[in-house]
């Protein structure tokens, strides 16, 4: 089992003679640069002038400087890029400013596993992961609680890493929740592999395949859109709140037979296969470099019209509509 450290185990006094970059303002962001600031770290924000991010930034009360400045001043400098254009960021604008004992920080660890950014030697590469979205990294620290965090640490000059990571980790108030310590290639190659296989690939293939076979026998598209896709959320709260069998105690007896006799028929040898085969494309890199390669010639090849095809799919109408009859979804 993972080691777990708490708020006792971290000594947040490690920051407070350092100045920490947090570079990016978006989903996690905002919510590292805010919840050190109110742990009383020293935070600056590097952001691209004029990105839209900036004045955000400076209405919640942040100094913000460009990337380069803001990597020059800093002795910590946290990247909150979107993956597929950090080695850029980092490799231009902000490595020619890393100092001798610096430290830089993710929280993924895309970039330095599959060697997009090799770092200098002299300088500490740790992770700070916390496995919850931005908005609740920042919601859960204004009462008081924190999501938990995976660290890693990839390279320790300064003997010293995983201080700072126990310490960044408790300033964003993951030490209230537990911290959790894993390596780079761990987190990298399980985050892929579940957002792939399970959470985003998987569920809505899964979820599509069982409205398109409803629909095609003739059903109403609104009842294979409840039966099929809306429900899912309630299934996963029970899981989320007490695991599989805290749901099986919730649903009927007949949804619970169901449940074991036809499960295995869905996800069978087939599935189990195209797994494996997905964990090895991410272990040797080839989801990677695919990745990279559809992103920097302007995601034309796949990217772009997937999206628009999977807009127009008739589930998203028919959702459209019955979410409009729901009164407590309407923002
Ligand atoms: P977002 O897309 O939410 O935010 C990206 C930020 O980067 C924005 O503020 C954007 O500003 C800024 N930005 C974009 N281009 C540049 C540039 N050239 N120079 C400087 N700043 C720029 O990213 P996330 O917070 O989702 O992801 C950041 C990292 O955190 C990633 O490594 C991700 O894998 C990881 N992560 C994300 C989680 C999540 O819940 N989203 C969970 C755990 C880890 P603007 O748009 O104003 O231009
Ligand atoms: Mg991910
Ligand atoms: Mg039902």
């Amino acid at each position: 089992m993972i080691k777990k450290y708490y708020d006792k185990d971290c000594n947040l006094d490690l920051l407070k003679d350092k100045k920490v970059a947090i570079i990016g303002y978006g989903s996690q962001g905002h919510a590292h640069a805010l919840n050190l600031k109110e742990s009383g770290v020293n935070v600056i924000v590097g952001l691209k002038e004029g990105s839209k991010s900036v004045e955000i930034a400076k209405s919640q009360g942040l100094t913000v400087m460009n990337v380069p400045d803001a990597a020059k001043v800093a002795d910590i400098v946290m990247m909150l890029v979107p993956d597929e254009i950090s080695a850029d960021i980092y490799n231009e604008q902000v490595a020619p400013h890393m100092k001798k004992g610096d430290v830089l920080m993710y929280a993924h660890g895309f970039n330095i596993y599959y060697n997009l950014v090799i770092p200098s030697e002299d300088i500490d590469v740790i992770m700070v992961a916390p496995k919850g979205p931005g908005h609740t990294v920042r919601s859960q620290y204004q009462i008081g609680q924190g999501v938990p965090s995976l660290i890693a640490i990839y390279q320790d000059k300064s003997g010293k890493a995983k201080d700072y990571a126990l310490a960044y980790a408790s300033g964003i108030g993951a030490g209230r929740a537990g911290i959790l310590e894993t390596t780079f290639r761990q987190e990298t190659e399980t985050d892929l592999f579940g957002e792939q296989a399970v959470l985003c690939g998987g569920v809505t293939e899964l979820m599509k395949a069982g409205f398109e076979t409803l629909v095609e026998a003739g059903y109403e598209p609104e009842m294979a859109y409840f039966e099929c896709i809306h429900e899912m959320k309630l299934i996963v709260d029970l899981i989320v709140e007490g695991g599989f069998s805290n749901m099986r105690n919730s649903i009927s007896n007949t949804a619970e037979y169901g449940d074991y006799t036809a499960g295995k028929r869905i996800i069978g040898d087939q599935t189990r296969k195209a797994m494996k085969e997905i964990l090895s494309d991410i272990q040797d890199g080839t989801f990677a470099s695919n990745f990279m390669t559809e992103f920097s010639s302007g995601r034309k090849t796949r990217f772009l019209s997937t999206r628009r095809k999977e807009a127009e799919h008739k589930l998203e109408e028919v959702g459209k509509e019955l979410r409009s009859m729901m009164n407590w979804l309407k923002k």
